[in-house]
């Protein structure tokens, strides 16, 4: 076995990079084994808006996080308050109070020193003005808790800390994936097998960090784990997420763990390829539902486009839409609102059809007339009096249909009209692995498997039925970086 590194990393999205600067900041010798090509390096990571959840007590939080920004851009925003109680209060009540109390805590407190120990590692993060705020009162004020996002987006992000990493002398092993974890008698991980473009090898280290995302780009492991029809929903991001280290680590004896059932999903455009488009990004989300409302095939409501911000119910609604007729399902809106969409719904690939009546719009869209014809009728008698603020839950709703729509109620009732098409996306699953607070894989005697960590999607026990947005990234970067601590410190020792 060649035993040239101290930490192996399996991945080098989020999780994988922060893993692999935190393992060389303690001084262990790093290599990163990435499945794709370099061209299409970055898994889900790359495809990301870039946004960052993370707990604040008010705008002086932001100072270390935003040194580029003047006193005057600060004053021009209002960024409320999300504290940490909020940040894990939210996660218990989206995941029905099954997320796993431990990683929760450890998640909230270490969120915003990690967005710090980032900023000074160099990626740069800019008020997400564009994609998380509407004006109100002469001030920013942004919806949902989410603040910040990387400069460039995803993209950026993933570019930034592959810099870094090359800066900070980690090795990257691309068209490289990792096969097999290699244990010794006691049962530690030793070594990662790889098969890559020189064939398969055997690589010795001291340990390893497993971040090669969860399996959602795995067709048959999503008609397995998530159930009929999943296999037919498009996917969002990298084809590479296969769940390729999840399977290593139960050869072993990880544990699993989470809500293996189920996935983060959202609206995707319905003609949007199988897989991610790197050219398109998330762009092919359409994201401005809770201002119109949602229709199947047949002309009819499924779910309440105003429940909550959009956040807090983005990630459960492709669900619903795969259990549609067709996996379809049709965003409406009206003249009020169109200008307030999201940049998304402006690229030339949408699927939107515009017509200055209901009938016209549902046959451009094959969607049945006389069904959306009832349905907005009876939805816009159903719309309540009361101020229309889309920056606040703003209780704007309708009386009397079912579903109801609970913010934002406004009629549609006022031409042109447009309508976009949209399927399910899946983004990532929630089944996993079982980490403890440290990041390391637990057995199934909840003991840790020793020299193995893991980080990012593959971690199973934070997210159930629904995600608060944002999360993502930030639980990669504090468990990544946890991970790369103790990996190095274990590897060293
Ligand atoms: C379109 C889209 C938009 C999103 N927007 C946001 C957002 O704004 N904010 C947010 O918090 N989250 C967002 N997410 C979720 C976010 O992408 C993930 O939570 C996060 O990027 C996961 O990071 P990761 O490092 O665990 O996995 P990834 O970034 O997916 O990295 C995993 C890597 O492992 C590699 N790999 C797989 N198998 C192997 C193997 N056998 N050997 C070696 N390498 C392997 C893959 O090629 C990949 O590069 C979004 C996701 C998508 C798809």
């Amino acid at each position: 076995m060649e035993s040239a590194y101290d930490v192996v990393v399996v991945g080098a999205g989020n999780a994988g990079l922060c893993a692999a600067l935190s393992a060389r900041e303690v001084g262990a010798r790093v290599l990163v084994l990435e499945k794709a090509p370099r061209a299409e390096r970055g898994g889900n990571t790359r495809f990301t808006g870039g946004l960052l959840r993370f707990p604040f007590n008010g705008i002086d939080d932001f100072r270390d996080l935003l040194p580029d920004y003047t006193p005057e851009e600060l004053a021009a925003v209002d960024v409320g308050r999300y504290t940490g109680r909020d940040y894990a209060a939210d996660l218990d009540r989206v995941t029905e109070g099954l997320a796993n109390p431990e990683l929760v805590e450890r998640l909230v407190a270490e969120a915003h020193p990690t967005m710090v120990w980032l900023r000074r590692r160099g990626v740069r993060w800019l008020l997400a003005i564009g994609r998380q705020a509407y004006k109100h009162d002469g001030k920013y004020r942004f919806y949902g808790n989410l603040i910040l996002e990387a400069h460039g987006g995803g993209h950026g992000l993933s570019d930034r800390l592959f810099e870094i990493a090359d800066a900070s002398g980690v090795d990257i092993a691309y068209e490289t994936k990792a096969t097999e974890l290699v244990t010794d008698d006691w049962g530690a991980v030793v070594g990662v097998k790889t098969r890559g473009l020189n064939g398969a090898r055997s690589i010795g280290c001291g340990a390893a960090v497993l971040a090669a995302g969860g399996f959602e780009a795995n067709r048959e492991m999503r008609a397995r784990y998530l159930g009929p029809d999943w296999e037919l929903a498009k996917v969002r991001g990298s084809r590479f997420n296969t769940g390729d280290a999840i399977r290593m680590a139960l050869e072993i004896g990880a544990q699993p763990y989470g809500h293996w059932s189920c996935c983060h999903a959202v609206a995707w455009d319905l003609l949007a390829d199988d897989v991610g488009d790197l050219r398109i990004g998330d762009l092919h989300q359409k994201h401005s539902y809770p201002l119109g409302i949602i229709v199947n095939r047949l002309g009819e409501r499924f779910v309440d486009e105003g429940a909550d911000y959009r956040n807090y119910t983005y990630a459960k609604y492709g669900r619903e839409i795969l259990k549609q007729p067709g996996r379809q399902a049709f965003q409406i809106f009206d003249s009020k609102t169109i200008p307030l969409l999201r940049d998304e719904y402006r690229i030339k690939q949408a699927t939107r059809a515009r017509a200055t009546t209901i009938s016209e719009l549902a046959d451009q869209l094959m969607i049945d007339p006389d069904g959306l014809r009832r349905t907005v009728e009876a939805f816009n008698a159903a719309v309540q009096e009361g101020a229309f603020t889309p920056a606040t839950l703003d209780g704007k709703r309708t009386v009397g249909i079912d579903p109801p729509k609970s913010n934002w109620a406004l009629p549609i009732d006022t031409p042109p009209f447009e309508g976009y098409a949209v399927t399910c996306g899946i983004t990532f699953t929630f089944g996993g692995l079982r980490i403890n607070n440290q990041a390391e894989v637990l057995d199934g005697e909840d003991r840790p498997i020793p020299g193995l960590f893991a980080a990012g999607e593959l971690v199973g026990g934070l997210f159930y039925y629904n995600y608060p947005g944002g999360s993502g990234l930030m639980t990669g970067a504090v468990f990544g970086r946890m991970a790369g601590t103790g990996a190095g410190r274990r590897a060293l020792a």
